[in-house]
C-alpha cells in the first residue's frame, strides 16, 4: 500500500501545473482500501467498488454501459460475487448510464428521493441537452483536440444503461452487507439529489461530485442554477466524518485524514468566499461586468491544484450566483428591452463607412476575444462576409487553443470547427 502511495505522489507532482490531466486520470483500477476498489478513467466518471464479505456493492457507474463492463471485467479479476447494490450519488447521466452492467437478479438500485423530478426535468429538456452535452463534451471535435469528454457520442440514440432506482430516501440510509455498515447521507451540491456514502468501519467517504480536484462548476454555462451555500455545508459535514480516504466519482482517490481535512476545508473556503464575495457587491449595486472582474480567489487558495479552472471556474461561478439570486436585468435600462443586435450592427457599419474599416480594425487585433466581438458586428449586418467568418473561426480557435479550462476549451473549438464549415459554404 506504502508503495501505491508514494506512485501517487509522484504522480500528482508530475501534473501539478496542467489542470486538465486531473479531469483525464490514468485508466485503470485502484485498490484503495481491502474493501475499496476506484476505476479512473474509463470514462468521464468513475466506478467505485466495495467488496462485502457476500457482495459488491457499486456506486456510481459512468455514463457508459461499454466503459462500465471494462471496469467490471478488471474487478472481476478480483472478485466473482454479485452486485447486491448500486448507488446513483445524483441523476448526472456520467453516474447512471451503465447501470444495466451490474443489474443482477437480486441488486436493488438506490437513489435520493429527488433524482427522480430532477431526471424528468433533464428528460423534458432532452433535446437541449443532448446539443448541450455535445458542445460541453466536443463530441464533434477529434479525440485528441477534446478538452471534457465523454465515453460515448450524446448526439447517437445507441445504448443507455439507466435502471430506474428501486429505494429512495429523503435525509438518510443505513444498510448492513456482508459485515459492513453503509451510511447515505443527501448532500446538496452538483444537484438537488445528491448523496454521499459513508463507510465508517474503512474510514471511506465517497463524496460523489461533492469534490473533485478542479474548482467546483458551482454554476454551469448551459445547465440550471446549483445550491451553492448547501455545497459548501456539505463540505462541513464531510469534516465531520474524519474520512481516511476520500474517492470521489470524478478524478483521483486522496489518502490521508490530516490531506483530506485540508483539502475539504480549502474547497469549503472557495465556495464560500467566491459566493460571499458576489453577494457583497450584488448589494452594493455594483454591476455584473465589474464584479466578475473584482472576485477572485486568495492567493493561497488560488495556488491549489485541486482548485484550478479546470472544470469549473471563478468567473462563472459568480454569473450563476448573481443570476441565481438576482434576475436577468442588469440595470443598464439599454438591456431592460433590447433592440436587435443586427440592426445596431448596421448603425455600427453605417457610421464606420462599411465592414472594411472594423475587419482591418479586427485584422490588427491581438485580444482573441476583442477580435471575436468585432467580427460578430460585421456578421450581424453581413452574415454572410466571408472574411468576418474566416477572423471569427480564427478568434475561436486561439480562444479554444489558450482555455485553461475544458468545457470552455470544447465550447471554442466546437464553434470554431462550426465556422470553418461554413467558410465552405459561404461565397
Ligand atoms: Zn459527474
Amino acid at each position: 500500500m506504502k508503495y501505491f502511495f508514494r506512485l501517487f505522489c509522484a504522480a500528482a507532482l508530475a501534473v501539478l501545473s496542467v489542470p486538465a490531466q486531473y479531469l483525464n486520470p490514468p485508466r485503470g483500477l485502484n485498490k484503495v482500501t481491502e474493501r475499496v476498489y476506484a476505476a479512473t478513467g474509463y470514462a468521464l466518471g468513475n466506478v467505485i467498488y466495495v467488496l462485502t464479505d457476500k457482495s459488491i456493492v457499486v456506486v456510481d457507474t459512468t455514463e457508459s454501459p461499454a466503459a462500465a463492463q471494462a471496469t467490471f471485467d478488471e474487478m472481476r479479476k478480483i472478485s466473482s460475487l454479485p452486485v447486491s447494490y448500486v448507488v446513483y450519488t445524483h441523476f448526472h447521466g456520467d453516474h447512471i448510464n451503465g447501470a444495466t452492467v451490474f443489474k443482477g437478479e437480486g441488486t436493488k438500485i438506490i437513489a435520493q428521493r429527488q433524482h427522480t423530478e430532477e431526471l424528468a426535468k433533464y428528460v423534458m429538456l432532452s433535446g437541449y441537452n443532448t446539443r448541450l452535452n455535445a458542445i460541453q463534451f466536443g463530441s464533434a471535435l477529434p479525440a485528441e483536440k477534446r478538452g471534457a469528454r465523454l465515453a460515448m457520442d450524446p448526439r447517437q440514440p445507441g445504448v443507455r444503461g439507466y435502471i430506474r432506482p428501486d429505494i429512495f430516501f429523503d435525509d438518510e440510509y443505513r444498510f448492513e452487507e456482508g459485515g459492513v455498515k453503509f451510511e447515505l447521507y443527501h448532500t446538496l451540491g452538483e444537484t438537488f439529489d445528491h448523496l454521499m456514502v459513508w463507510i465508517p468501519q474503512e474510514r471511506v467517504l465517497l463524496p460523489g461530485d461533492l469534490f473533485y480536484e478542479s474548482f467546483p462548476m458551482l454554476a454551469s454555462p448551459m445547465k440550471p442554477d446549483r445550491p451553492v451555500l448547501g455545497w459548501a455545508a456539505s463540505l462541513d459535514r464531510m469534516r465531520k466524518l474524519h474520512a481516511a480516504y476520500l474517492v470521489p466519482s470524478h478524478t483521483r482517490p486522496q489518502v490521508g485524514e490530516a490531506e483530506i481535512d485540508n483539502i475539504l476545508v480549502n474547497y469549503g473556503r472557495a465556495i464560500h468566499w467566491v459566493h460571499d464575495e458576489t453577494v457583497k457587491r450584488v448589494n452594493q449595486g455594483m454591476p455584473l461586468e465589474r464584479i466578475r472582474d473584482e472576485v477572485k480567489l486568495p492567493a493561497d487558495l488560488a495556488v491549489l491544484p485541486y482548485l484550478q479552472p479546470g472544470y469549473g471556474t471563478v468567473l462563472w461561478s459568480v454569473n450563476g450566483i448573481y443570476k441565481e439570486y438576482t434576475g436577468w436585468y442588469d440595470f443598464n435600462p439599454a438591456d431592460l428591452n433590447p433592440g436587435s443586435k443586427a440592426a445596431l450592427s448596421r448603425a455600427l457599419m453605417e457610421a464606420s463607412g462599411g465592414s472594411a474599416a472594423i475587419l482591418k480594425r479586427a485584422g490588427r487585433e491581438t485580444n482573441s476575444q476583442l477580435a471575436l466581438e468585432l467580427a460578430d458586428v460585421v456578421l450581424g449586418a453581413e452574415p454572410d462576409n466571408r472574411e468576418a467568418h474566416a477572423m471569427r473561426a480564427a478568434a475561436l480557435e486561439k480562444l479554444g487553443e489558450a482555455a485553461k479550462n475544458t468545457v470552455e476549451r470544447n465550447v471554442y473549438l466546437v464553434a470554431a470547427q462550426e465556422e470553418k464549415a461554413k467558410l465552405t459554404t459561404v461565397r
